[in-house]
């Protein structure tokens, strides 16, 4: 289990993420949902632990984890596909990770394409400049699976692509996390989108997280006026 106690983050006098605390469970698919400059992405950068919490702790499974460094916790953040090097190719770009990690390349990018739907014979050694968005997006969140991370951190990864896109890979985000029982953590400002992949939501607003459980409770039950309107908005 993933757990967040007291986390805060202030930028000088603005408090970005004002003591949160949440749980999430090892497999889970859970979801930071709030609107812009709500304090989500803080929040997730910091339980990747590229952003020094001015307070609280991160544990897991018992273990402090706040001082770890990023690339000594179990967790992978999924960049947007621009953090690709557009200049190497699909497979390079892939086996850059799993080199980092020590492991063997052989046959790693082929499974890791067919995850994200891609067909290796296809896709591997073309260079990423000739992908489309989609497809580039994909090659980004298998980069980050080749980190063998027991949890995937996801900042708003589909805000580029288009609608139909966007929902397509939502289907396709949810069942992934299920095939390979792994820790998700998506973040995004779509209602919409977290109530459909969602086991279990954060409301965060202005820093503050105002309401916490499964989807299908928050939206028979929204706990506040805010919650209630942006439900609204997400039909
Ligand atoms: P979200 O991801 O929900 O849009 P952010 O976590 O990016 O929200 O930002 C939360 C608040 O913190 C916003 O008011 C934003 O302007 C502010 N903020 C984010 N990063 C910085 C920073 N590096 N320095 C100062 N303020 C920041
Ligand atoms: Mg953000």
């Amino acid at each position: 289990m993933l757990q967040a106690t007291n986390l805060r983050k202030e930028y000088g006098s603005l408090v970005a993420v004002d003591d949160v605390d949440l749980e999430i469970e090892t497999g889970e698919f859970a979801t930071i949902v709030g609107p812009s400059g709500s304090g989500k992405s803080t929040l997730l950068h910091m339980l990747a632990g590229h952003l020094e919490p001015t307070g609280g702790r991160i544990t897991l499974d018992g273990t402090d984890i706040t001082d770890t460094k990023p690339q000594e916790r179990p967790t992978s953040l999924v960049f947007q596909s621009w953090a690709l090097f557009p200049h190497m190719t699909v497979r390079e770009n892939i086996e850059f990770p799993i080199r980092t990690t020590g492991r063997s390349v052989d046959g790693q990018v082929e499974e890791l394409l067919e995850q994200v739907q891609l067909d290796p014979e296809i896709q591997a050694d073309k260079n990423v400049s000739e992908l489309s968005g989609g497809q580039r997006q994909r090659v980004a969140l298998a980069r980050s699976l080749a980190y063998d991370p027991d949890i995937l951190l996801l900042d708003e990864p589909l805000a580029s692509l288009d609608y139909v896109l966007q929902k397509q890979l939502q289907r396709e985000l949810a069942d992934l996390n299920v095939e390979l029982d792994m820790t998700f953590v998506y973040v995004t400002h779509s209602l919409e989108a977290a109530l459909v992949m969602s086991d279990k939501l954060f409301v965060i607003d202005e820093g503050d997280l105002i309401q916490t459980g499964p989807p299908e409770e928050i939206y028979r039950e929204p706990n506040n006026k805010f919650i209630a309107e942006f439900m609204g908005d997400a039909n």
